[in-house]
């Protein structure tokens, strides 16, 4: 019989574990569906992986991880989905806003040959204005850079056996998990869920940490920023040459002393572009830097008792 793995990255989210475990399991036994459970505690501060272990000791198919630090939830959902050994893999939160009813929707598509099956979002459940705005922001800045449409994609996604070990085998470090599920391409079917309220707890994600990963998501997947750069440089270009040309005619007509603030404007403007271009540049070195580096996505500290073998990082303790 095919087994099923959900993926839970959960930070600080202690309030959730138990009972998001006890819903997940009651529905997935109701409906006869073999499954495992895979928690990963992305370094929570608070009682996180002891509710996991908690958990792991009444059910033998939850498993878990606790990483040393708080690595992202990407580096989470990754981790997940290397200690995972389902036939189908579906990755959610764990604080239930992805509809648990919604798997055993994606679970039949799987199940009729679906390799891909993408969770979109019909609507953004009650978030405060500013979450909204900057998340709204975020996927408009997102699609428009990998021509993707990302607004109502999520990283509540099921993915075959085949898809799981692809993605395990991308070499980079910095990852964005829902554009590469568009990115590996695979028969891909989608359902339409409606974000539910958090059950306990508060949301992750700050205006600033939004603005963070939209900025290292684009880089990681688009170089258009360092096209911008080129096309700001052919914008200066033309204007100098507009500024010359004026220039040698004041000049022929000989009155050439005054110009002043054209001179401050051109250092200005060129000065600005230059600062901006390098930020740019500076942007994707220390990127490559990172890359080049070779660490690990995240390191494992801890792992509960029924993790098979090694994985990245890991010790068995
Ligand atoms: N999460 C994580 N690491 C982080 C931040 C969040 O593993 O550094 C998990 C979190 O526990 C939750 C999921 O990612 O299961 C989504 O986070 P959250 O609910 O805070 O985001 P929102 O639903 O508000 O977008
Ligand atoms: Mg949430």
């Amino acid at each position: 019989m095919a087994l099923l793995s959900i993926v839970l990255p959960a930070y600080n989210e202690e309030q959730n574990i138990a009972n998001t475990a006890e819903v997940l399991a009651g529905l997935l036994a109701e409906k006869g569906i073999e499954y495992e459970l895979v928690f990963i505690s992305d370094g929570s501060t608070d009682g996180t992986y002891g509710e996991i272990l908690k958990a792991a000791e009444k059910n033998p198919r939850i498993k878990g991880a606790e990483f040393s630090r708080n690595f992202g939830k990407e580096a989470g959902i990754f981790a997940g989905l290397e200690l995972a050994s389902g036939d189908a893999v579906v990755v959610m939160d764990c604080d239930l806003q992805h509809p648990p009813e919604v798997i055993l929707k994606m679970w039949e598509l799987w199940q009729n040959g679906a390799e891909i099956v993408e969770g979109i979002k019909t609507s953004r459940g009650r978030e405060s204005l500013g979450h909204r705005l900057s998340a709204g922001l975020f996927y408009k800045i997102m699609s428009r850079l990998i021509k993707i449409d990302m607004s109502a994609s999520s990283d509540f996604k099921l993915l075959d056996r085949k898809v799981v070990d692809v993605l395990l085998s991308l070499p980079e470090r910095n990852t964005f998990f829902r554009a590469l599920s568009f990115w590996v391409g695979f028969r891909t079917e989608s359902v339409e869920y409606e974000v539910q309220e958090r059950q306990f707890g508060e949301s992750k994600w700050s205006f600033w940490s939004l603005m963070k990963y939209a900025v290292s998501n684009a880089t990681s997947f688009s170089t258009f920023p360092l096209q911008v750069v080129t096309v700001m440089g052919m914008v200066s270009i033309l204007f100098s040459i507009v500024l010359a040309v004026q220039t040698f005619v004041r000049f022929l007509m000989g009155n050439s002393v005054e110009g002043f603030t054209t001179v401050i404007l051109l250092i200005l403007i060129i000065g600005g572009f230059l600062m901006l271009s390098l930020g740019i540049i500076g942007h994707y070195i220390a990127r490559i830097y990172e890359e080049v580096k070779g660490r690990p996505k995240y390191i494992i500290s801890r792992v509960t008792g029924n993790v098979q073998g090694r994985v990245t990082g890991t010790w068995k303790s």
